[in-house]
């Protein structure tokens, strides 16, 4: 005795009985049309919409790729605080700060007239050579400092123009998908309706 058995599922969709034999592995429902597979468990035999598979399996991809965007928009952020951490410079009050083009010029000139000014009056006063020379270290000083600042400043102002592009570009990206996954959601309620 060979004949297949015959088994009846539930449509996962509409709930209508349907009955297969024991080898079918998919079933178009008689009733409201979905496409099913049967699964089989040692203990049970049920039904799974096909499309709803499929859709499940888009979004969960779909949610991937979010997953993944939202990790480079972090990864972004995070090279981002450091690269701008290694760009700070310390204030006169210790504390550290943004170098800018303007404090960099700032302490060219008050290393130039200050150190120029004090240089100048130590040598008239005829005073020994440690006096001269301080005034001179002091604007040797202040311009390497203030040359750092300008040039940290233009290399800060690329990497956070840098920075900023692609963090807008990530969230474009993040935002586009977000909206073609609301309009598959969308696409696929309305044929779900459309079968009832
Ligand atoms: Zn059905």
């Amino acid at each position: 005795m060979d004949t297949p058995k015959i088994l009846s599922v539930n449509c996962n969709h509409c709930g209508a009985t349907l009955d297969v034999d024991e080898q079918t592995r998919f079933v178009t429902c008689a009733f409201c049309h979905s496409r099913l597979a049967i699964q089989r468990t040692d203990s049970a035999v049920f039904t799974e919409v096909l499309e709803k598979i499929e859709a499940q399996t888009g979004q969960m991809a779909g949610n991937l790729k979010v997953i993944e965007l939202q990790n480079n928009l972090d990864q972004l952020d995070r090279e981002w605080t450091m690269s701008r951490d290694n760009l700070l410079v310390s204030g006169r009050d210790g504390s550290r700060g943004e170098p800018s083009i303007v404090g960099g010029v700032i302490s060219i000139l008050v290393g130039i007239v200050g150190g120029g000014a004090w240089t100048a009056f130590a040598a008239s006063k005829g005073a020994p050579p440690f006096f001269p020379l301080f005034g001179l270290l002091f604007m040797g000083g202040a311009v390497v400092v203030g040359l750092i600042s300008i040039i940290k400043a233009g290399h800060l102002d690329a990497t956070r123009g840098d920075y900023e592009t692609r963090r807008r570009q990530l969230i474009d990206a993040i935002d586009a998908e977000k909206r073609r996954q609301l309009g598959q959601a969308g696409i696929s309620g309305g044929t779900d309706q459309q079968t009832r």
